[in-house]
């Protein structure tokens, strides 16, 4: 689950990182008011879940209270890699001497949190990692005894010279791992990590992304879910009791059980199709479950063909072919559906798909072949 910039930034100060002061609103009205109450120049700053809002125009810094009201009009009507801008961040601007980047993520390889540190921030650090890798230095923790001095002196060193700023430095990053270990993120990052002419150190940007495994623990930050910012398909998913990835293939797989689904995309790419998506619904054979499935995978515009695969166990296959029959008298489809069904009371599921005039299958390769050929076709 991906957080706003203000609500990292809480997090942030909570473990002491310093980060300006900042008001969050939603009319231009209370951006001028905010800006007025700052005095001298302010930051107006979109909060919405995407990278290179500079870039995008989301990050105008005001000189006036009128002009931080002009700006947030603006910024507020905007959309951003397709998402709608509803609140904005109003934050005393900042001098900048020099902008570092700092970032640490849940490594899966490393099985540890993976630090990367550049003095080239600002901007975007996988253009870094691209163009420029020596520009980054990189560090994993030990989850066993946690960020230790000497590590967070060596990443510190790499980005300063001056003592004095690589001492504020060591601490910020030992901070950082504290807030990233503390709120169960999978990614913490401060992009531009600034300094000023003064000499000091700040986070101007904040961006944290959780891990959702982590939520259920941790309901202050479950809280600070913010669904107009997310796919509408991922909220109905969650709210339903799905799991589902997006994808960008044109196949719309509806699976029980996740390790089935992932052999189930697996055998699609095996025949040269593409999934659009992950989605295990799970092991009941809930009609409205199914019903939540087709609505999420029809609203996908590139999904070609439908293909369940359902494997009954506990769950008797027909019910799960009476639910799928209920789901598809509820909602319209036109797309070709291809239905594999097996384990329990299979030859009973397969006699209600085939009256339904519906095509099934008892093997996998068989209906995953099938599917892709529509895919191809449709
Ligand atoms: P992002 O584009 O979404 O990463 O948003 P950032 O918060 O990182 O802002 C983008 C850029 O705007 C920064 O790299 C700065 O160059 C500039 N910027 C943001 N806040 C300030 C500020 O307080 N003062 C100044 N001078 N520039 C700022
Ligand atoms: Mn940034």
């Amino acid at each position: 689950m991906d957080i706003h910039e203000y609500q990292a930034k809480e997090r942030f100060r909570s473990v002491g990182i310093p980060v300006p002061p900042g008001r969050v609103v939603s009319t231009p009205e209370e951006a001028e008011v905010a800006a007025e109450e700052y005095g001298g120049t302010v930051v107006i700053k979109a909060q919405v879940h995407s990278g290179g809002r500079g870039k995008a125009g989301g990050v105008k810094l005001a000189e006036h209270p009128k002009e931080a009201r002009d700006y947030a009009s603006e910024i507020l009507g905007m959309d951003i890699n397709g998402l709608p801008v509803d609140k904005v961040l109003i934050t005393p601007a900042e001098d900048i001497d020099t902008e570092a980047y700092v970032g640490v993520l849940l490594d899966r390889k490393a099985q540890a949190a993976t630090f990367m540190v550049s003095a080239e921030g600002g901007i975007d650090i996988e253009e870094v990692a691209r163009t420029n890798p020596s520009a980054i230095r990189k560090l994993s923790v030990d989850p066993r005894y946690g960020m230790l001095p000497h590590q967070a002196y060596w990443l510190a060193s790499f980005l300063y010279k001056d003592p004095n700023l690589v001492d504020q430095a060591r601490k910020i990053i030992a901070q950082l791992y504290d807030a990233f270990v503390s709120s169960g993120a999978k990614l913490a990052e401060i992009n531009p990590l600034i300094t000023t002419p003064a000499g000091e150190m700040k986070a101007i940007d904040a961006k944290m992304s959780i891990d959702d495994s982590e939520l259920f623990r941790r309901p202050d930050i479950a809280e600070m879910r913010d669904t107009s910012s997310e796919p509408p398909s991922e909220t109905k998913a969650r709210e339903a009791g799905l799991s589902y990835v997006k994808l960008d293939g044109e196949v719309g797989c509806c699976v029980n059980g996740a390790g089935l689904a992932m052999a189930t995309m697996d055998l699609v790419k095996y025949y040269r199709g593409k999934p659009a998506n992950f989605l295990d619904i799970g092991g009941s054979s809930n009609p409205d479950k199914v019903v939540a499935a087709l609505e999420i995978i029809t609203s996908d515009p590139n999904v070609k063909v439908i293909l369940f695969n359902i494997f009954g166990g506990i769950t008797r296959c027909d019910d799960v072919a009476n639910g799928i029959i209920e789901a598809i008298e509820k909602i319209d489809i036109e797309l070709p559906i291809v239905i594999r069904l097996t384990g329990t009371n299979e030859d009973r599921a397969l006699e209600i798909l085939e009256d339904a005039g519906l095509s099934a299958y008892t093997s996998m390769d068989e209906v995953v072949k099938k599917a892709v050929e529509l895919a191809g076709t449709a």
